[in-house]
């Protein structure tokens, strides 16, 4: 049986990357998916290619870090397909100049935290009522290897918005443990993704990413969306407030092999 057979996922940040891999992965596996993201087209282009392949989806434009964007996609999942069960909070931003703790700028800072750390806030603010109407569900909230591990290449925001969801998605696990919902964090490491093929353009930049992974290559979005249908299906059906690191084994690196 399809591991999300009749249920309603809602995936924001899903026009592109891991979250576009994850919608099809997810439609594939019997859900109905609603891919919000902010990019209409792709997200449209996305929506095209699950109902080619025999799926379900519909697109909604929204922007996670507006909290009247939020509610609204929630309802539309819910107008839509009549419920929610699969909250998957996937959009983020790594802006190129969110640098050192001198150097990014105050503006570049909040709007990081806006979308990584609000954004997943108000998707649960939003998404969690209609998980409960819809007789509870999975809350997968993406975090990043660099809320585990410093990085000398830095991202000063990105990391403390991605160690606020981590800190977050305990919490409100905790909070709903018994009423339903389960809520874990996903923890990528580095994945071949539009996101990072910017900041893999600089040769120096990725050598010095790369060096740091025992596998010797990033990881691919399927990969990562693999992991995440596991934590919103009921194969993880004990799991609650834990962290799912898929880093090709960074974090469990000293020193790396030759
Ligand atoms: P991506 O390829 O850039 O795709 C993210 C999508 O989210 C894009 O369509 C993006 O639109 C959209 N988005 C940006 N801001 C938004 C907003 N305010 N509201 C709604 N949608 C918005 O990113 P990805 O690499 O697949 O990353 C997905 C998630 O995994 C992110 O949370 C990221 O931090 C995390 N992650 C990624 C990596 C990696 O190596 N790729 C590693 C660790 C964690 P735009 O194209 O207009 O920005």
């Amino acid at each position: 049986m399809p591991r999300l057979d009749a249920k309603v996922a809602l995936i924001t940040g899903a026009a592109s990357g891991i979250g576009r891999v994850a919608a099809e992965l997810f439609a594939a596996e019997g859900a109905r998916v609603v891919i919000a993201d902010v990019v209409e087209a792709d997200g449209s282009a996305a929506v095209d290619a699950i109902t080619r392949a025999g799926g379900h989806a519909a697109f909604v434009r929204a922007d996670v870090s507006k909290t009247e964007d939020a509610a609204a996609m929630v309802r539309f999942a819910v107008e839509t397909f009549g419920g929610l069960h699969v909250l998957y909070n996937n959009a983020g931003i790594l802006p190129p100049d969110d640098a050192g703790t001198l150097a990014t700028p105050d503006d570049t800072w909040d709007r990081v935290m806006a979308v990584n750390l609000k954004g997943v806030w108000l998707g649960c603010k939003h998404g969690i009522p209609a998980l409960l109407e819809s007789g509870g569900g999975a809350i997968v909230n993406v975090s990043s290897l660099v809320a585990l591990m410093g990085s000398a290449v830095p991202q000063i925001a990105y990391t403390a918005s991605k160690g606020g969801v981590l800190a977050m998605t305990r919490e409100l696990a905790v909070e709903y443990s018994r009423r339903g919902i389960r809520a874990n964090t996903l923890c990528p490491g580095p994945i071949d993704t539009p996101l990072m093929a910017e900041l893999m353009a600089d040769p120096q930049w990725a050598a010095r990413r790369l060096v740091h992974i025992p596998m010797g290559r990033p990881g691919q979005a399927a990969e990562i969306a693999k992991a995440a249908l596991f934590l919103a299906s009921d194969e993880s059906s004990f799991m609650t407030g834990a962290t799912l690191v898929v880093d090709g084994g960074i974090t469990a690196a000293y020193v790396t092999p030759e």
